[in-house]
């Protein structure tokens, strides 16, 4: 089903991200984690993009999976840095060929093996390029990506905005926003873009702390804050994974009734195909 139609018919749920296995032997955790989680009526479950040719060939071989083996509506994430229309398009026909009807419409961030990579130059320079160029094909609903705290490339919130709107502007259905775990930059950010004209769905993307070490060297990358009170109550448990993974389980579930209880309807989780992780939260989190 694509992203217009599910918001249509659906006033709350949830989503979730998985990532592509490395190889073929991963296939059965992931299609085991991905049922499992369906037991909890996914909105759409999607599925990340690595730039480069050989992480595109594995997203493309887990869509076929979930498309064999689920009736879920799916979406690809897709990146455009780099890239030519005419690869873009090839890879759109193979989207629609195995029925997937979403698009998250990514720029992604230049190859780190090209250190004076400037994208530019390219073809596509924005993700508001691969919207209108997505949004041409008529067969996929399209979602871009938001940041609450600023993307960290951006001059100033202001003009992240600015180019946000753009985005949605060009023919996005839903955005999703970067992982953040203070959720007043949310509400800023939600408040900011009603005022600005924004009127689709902005998903919370909520990213469950199992590793706080891993998690805090990412989240310095994303320009994303971690309030002091959590890196605090992670102290203890740095070198202890279960409690650790126990407390990041406990902090998306404040984090969740906290959205749920300022009248968000609809919330998208970055999995990383922790199904265990995903079913102590969902558990617990219920809307109303
Ligand atoms: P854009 O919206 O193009 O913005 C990039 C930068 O350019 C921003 O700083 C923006 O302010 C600026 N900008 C935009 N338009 C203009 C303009 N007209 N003039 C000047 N500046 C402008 N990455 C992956 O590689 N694979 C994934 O699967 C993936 N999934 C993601 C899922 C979500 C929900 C999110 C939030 C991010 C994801 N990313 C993924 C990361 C993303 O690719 C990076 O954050 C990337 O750096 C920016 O992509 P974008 O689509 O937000 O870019």
């Amino acid at each position: 089903m694509k992203l217009r139609d599910i918001f249509k018919t659906r006033s709350q749920g949830i989503s979730f991200e998985v990532f592509p296995p490395k190889s073929e032997d991963g296939k059965d955790a992931l299609l085991n984690t991905v049922k499992d989680l369906s037991g909890f009526d996914p909105l759409y479950v999607s599925v990340s993009y690595g730039a480069g040719g050989t992480t595109q060939e594995r997203t493309l071989m887990t869509l076929r999976w979930l498309r064999q083996e689920t009736s879920l509506s799916l979406m690809s994430h897709l990146t455009c840095v780099g890239s030519s229309r005419a690869s873009m398009d090839s890879l759109l026909r193979e989207f629609q060929s195995l029925g997937v009807e979403n698009i998250l419409a990514l720029r992604g961030d230049p190859p780190k093996s090209i250190p004076d990579f400037d994208p530019l130059k390219g073809e596509f320079k924005y993700a508001r390029d691969l919207v209108e160029f997505v949004r041409d094909y008529k067969a996929f609903s399209i979602a871009v990506a938001a940041y609450p705290e600023g993307h960290r490339e951006s001059p100033s919130i202001e003009k992240d905005l600015e180019y946000t709107k753009q985005k949605i502007d060009a023919g996005a259905d839903i955005a999703i926003t970067q992982m953040f775990f203070d959720n007043r930059y949310y509400y800023e950010f939600r408040e900011r873009a009603s005022r600005a004209g924004i009127s689709v769905p902005i998903l919370p993307g909520i990213m469950p702390i199992v590793d706080c070490r891993k998690m805090v060297t990412f989240a310095e990358a994303c320009s994303t804050t971690i309030p002091q009170e959590i890196l605090d109550r992670m102290e203890p448990v740095l070198d202890l994974p279960e409690e650790m993974r126990k407390l990041g389980v406990e902090f998306a579930i404040r984090q969740c009734q906290d959205l749920i209880r300022n009248g968000v309807r609809y919330i998208h989780f970055y999995s990383m195909n922790r199904a265990e992780t995903m079913r102590d939260i969902l558990s617990v989190v219920r809307y109303n």
